[in-house]
């Protein structure tokens, strides 16, 4: 597609960054399963591993299958570009990898996916990295938390398990008033739903395998970048503003201007890391984009039904859904994800932790998986799976109490969602 008006979403979902194949006229992007590419001759080939000119050397850098899936999400987002990578997790570390040195920090929602709090908490003390958690709605503590070594604040713009909506806004005037920026997952919600960018986010980070692909098939990740982030402004971001020593000498940010963050994570980070996304897993994912929109609505339209229903269930203490009039967050839909607050929440059972293990034993429709975003809907029991590692103090935190399971809601036909539930209730607290 030609930079010419600027598109709705409904037409970039399926266009956005593809264009028929120059050399055969295919209409569908191909899956281009290769290792490598022929460079011209040897000057070209200089070229191009001097980032003089953009082109393909090897696919753990570049290939023209995930170029165009990275294309699509920077349109979507509203990005200057994007970063495909294996999984949601290489995304993360990827998206920190040129902000971060040992002993710098990250000040982080304590509402996140299980596996982000481990990775956070855990794993990246490795690298000399740490991150400290807070209650992102108190801004007080997040701005308490922030001192000369933050490089980053990070968080979901809607949280799991809960599926609370974040004040973007409040977090990325915090994070512009301490010159550093604002990191948004925005998995649970997707472009459709939430444009972080438009908030005041610098980047965001997706798992592309949950509602962006939408049928369970790959997993994948993807980093977008606003391309708006003024890396020189201060000493903090010297891999980007500074002389890069890990490319002879290159200056991304000069060299690159809103392009710098996305150059880095090819050049740098997919050479050296290596979590590469692969073409067969884009093409899934291209696939499951084109749809993008009207399964957001329709897994939002059951989630609302629901979620409507659970609450006046009288074997059901609480649902935490942000599309429900009841729940604290519902004010900020309008401002944050006007198409809907997404179709992930968590409703706490009366009876208990055995009561939930019973009930998700006996549903039907719905998969017991460690998942989200499927056009199936899915369940779990945060506190005997993903949350299972956490302290009994983060399962709190994190919105993943012992009584409490998580929903993801799928395209199916509401009622038959409902029955299920209803028949699985009734087992469970019998
Ligand atoms: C699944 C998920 C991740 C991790 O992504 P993978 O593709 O599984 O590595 C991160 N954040 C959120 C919100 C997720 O749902």
């Amino acid at each position: 597609m030609s930079d010419g008006p600027t598109y709705g979403f409904d037409t970039l979902q399926i266009h956005a960054g593809s264009r028929p194949d120059p050399a055969t006229g295919a209409r569908q992007t191909p899956i281009y399963q290769t290792t490598a590419y022929v460079f011209r001759d040897s000057e070209h080939a200089a070229k191009l591993f001097n980032l003089q000119e953009v082109g393909y050397i090897y696919s753990r850098l570049t290939n023209p299958t995930v170029a165009v899936l990275q294309e699509r999400l920077a349109a979507l987002e509203g990005g200057a570009g994007a970063v495909g990578c294996a999984s949601g997790h290489g995304a993360q570390i990827m998206a920190l990898f040129p902000l971060m040195q040992p002993g710098r920090n990250l000040v982080t929602s304590n509402r996140l996916y299980g596996g982000t709090v481990t990775q956070f908490s855990r794993t990246i003390h490795r690298f000399g990295w740490s991150a400290r958690f807070v209650d992102t709605e108190d801004l007080a503590a997040v701005e308490a938390a922030i001192d000369g070594d933050t490089r980053a604040i990070f968080c979901e713009s809607i949280a799991n398990p809960g599926g609370y909506i974040t004040d973007l806004d409040a977090l990325a005037e915090i994070a512009d008033r301490n010159g550093i920026p604002l990191i948004v997952d925005n998995t649970s919600a997707t472009p459709y739903l939430c444009r972080p960018i438009e908030h005041g986010a610098t980047l965001v980070v997706h798992s592309t395998t949950k509602y962006l692909t939408g049928n369970g098939t790959v997993t994948g990740g993807a980093i977008v970048d606003s391309g708006k982030f003024d890396w020189s402004a201060s000493d903090k971001f010297p891999s980007l503003s500074e002389p890069e020593p890990a490319y002879h000498g290159l200056k991304f940010h000069e060299t690159f201007g809103a392009l710098a963050f996305t150059f880095h994570g090819i050049a740098i980070g997919l050479r050296d890391l290596g979590m590469t996304m692969n073409p067969q897993g884009a093409h899934y994912t291209l696939l499951g984009i084109e749809t993008l929109s009207l399964r957001m609505e329709k897994h939002v339209e059951n989630a609302e039904r629901v979620a409507a229903w659970l609450e006046k269930d009288p074997r059901v203490e609480y649902v935490t859904y942000a599309g429900l009039p009841s729940s604290p967050y519902y004010p900020r839909i309008e401002k944050i994800c006007p198409n809907g607050a997404g179709a992930l929440f968590t409703f706490a059972l009366k009876g208990g932790f055995d009561a939930c293990v019973k009930f998700v034993d006996s549903l039907e429709i719905f998969s017991h998986v460690a998942n989200l975003g499927d056009a199936r809907s899915l369940v779990i029991h945060s506190a005997s799976t993903t949350h299972r590692q956490l302290t009994p103090e983060q399962q709190k935190a994190a919105g993943a109490d012992p009584n409490v399971v998580r929903l993801s809601i799928g395209i199916e036909d509401p009622d038959d969602l409902i029955a299920d539930l209803d028949q699985a209730l009734a087992k469970a607290t019998a």
